[in-house]
């Protein structure tokens, strides 16, 4: 029988470490403010966004949330990216994706200073992913080692297989399984022979969007299996990548959809903008308190 990674549990350790260190940079003068961007309507975006909300007030953040309608310009978007830029009370800036149509995303994101860019996404955050060198890491590449960590599951030398290669997700997934010494492989939608690659995996991530994409046959015996995915099935409920009542006797172990890797996500947003904060005040995240 496999082990269910509990991703709620795993953020709830996360937050509560994050809220530490808030109260000391708090005692320190220092409070830290998280600017959300929201523009449009899209349903999903504003659930998001309220639990992003929720969680980081909760935490201790001073959070703003600036919703502007679907007919914003872009002028008038980058705009606002740049008042944010300059807002001393702003440590960590997001923009919730996907953005209306006729906006475009890529020069939103890269107006971001990379300082505040919690998002981990500007071209200056991507390239100190893959140089090793210090920067923001995207919340849910990061979320899922996280919990890898925390759940005393070894990364080092194993052979890791991610499926989906996008910017968000499995491209600066992959240089964090790099960084950590694992044997990497990103197959994406024109790789051959997809499950041949999947059963070769100890631990396999499946971030692409298709509903019980990854089936038993695909799970080498004993794998650790990431389910980044999140899709609606048409009676309303939600699903992973990962057909999980199959894979779960084959895998070691597994993330439930909801309650897995989404938690984990928002955990390391918070983490990501009190860093920012931090940084900002010279002060090292990692020797704040976090009790
Ligand atoms: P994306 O659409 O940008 O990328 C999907 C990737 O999957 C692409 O690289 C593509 O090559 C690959 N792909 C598509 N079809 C494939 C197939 N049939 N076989 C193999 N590979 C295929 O998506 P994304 O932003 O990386 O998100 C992926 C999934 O993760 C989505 O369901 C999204 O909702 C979810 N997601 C969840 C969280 C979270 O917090 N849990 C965060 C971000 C994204």
């Amino acid at each position: 029988m496999s082990r269910i990674l509990d991703g709620k549990a795993a953020a709830l350790a996360v937050r509560a470490e994050v809220a530490g260190r808030v109260r000391a940079l708090r005692a320190r003068g220092v409070v830290p403010g998280l600017a959300v961007v929201l523009v449009g309507d899209d349903a999903a975006s504003q659930v998001y966004v309220r639990n992003k909300d929720r969680a980081a007030a909760e935490a201790g953040f001073e959070v703003r949330t600036l919703r502007r309608p679907a007919s914003t310009s872009q002028a008038e978007l980058l705009a606002l990216i740049d008042e944010l830029n300059r807002d001393l009370l702003v440590h960590g800036i997001l923009v919730q994706l996907p953005l209306p149509k006729g906006l475009v995303p890529e020069s939103v994101l890269e107006r971001l200073d990379p300082a505040k860019d919690v998002d981990g996404l500007t071209a200056r955050n991507v390239a100190a992913l893959w140089r090793g060198e210090e920067g923001l890491v995207p919340c849910t590449p990061a979320g899922c080692i996280e919990l890898l960590d925390r759940n005393g599951i070894a990364i080092e030398g194993k052979r890791v297989v991610v499926i989906g290669r996008s910017q968000l997700v499995g491209k600066p997934l992959a240089a964090l399984f790099l960084a950590r010494n694992a044997t990497v492989t990103v197959a994406h939608s024109r790789s051959r022979d997809l499950a041949a690659i999947a059963r070769e995996a100890e631990i396999l991530v499946a971030a692409v969007g298709r509903a019980k994409l990854v089936r038993a046959s695909w799970v080498r015996p004993g794998a650790t299996v990431l389910d980044v995915g999140i899709n609606r099935l048409e009676d309303g409920r939600l699903c992973g990548d990962v057909d999980f009542h199959e894979v779960l006797p084959v895998a070691g172990a597994i993330t439930p959809v909801p309650g897995g890797i989404g938690p984990m996500t928002i955990a390391m947003l918070l983490a990501n903008t009190a860093r920012a904060a931090a940084r900002r005040a010279g002060l090292a995240y990692d020797g704040l308190d976090a009790g």
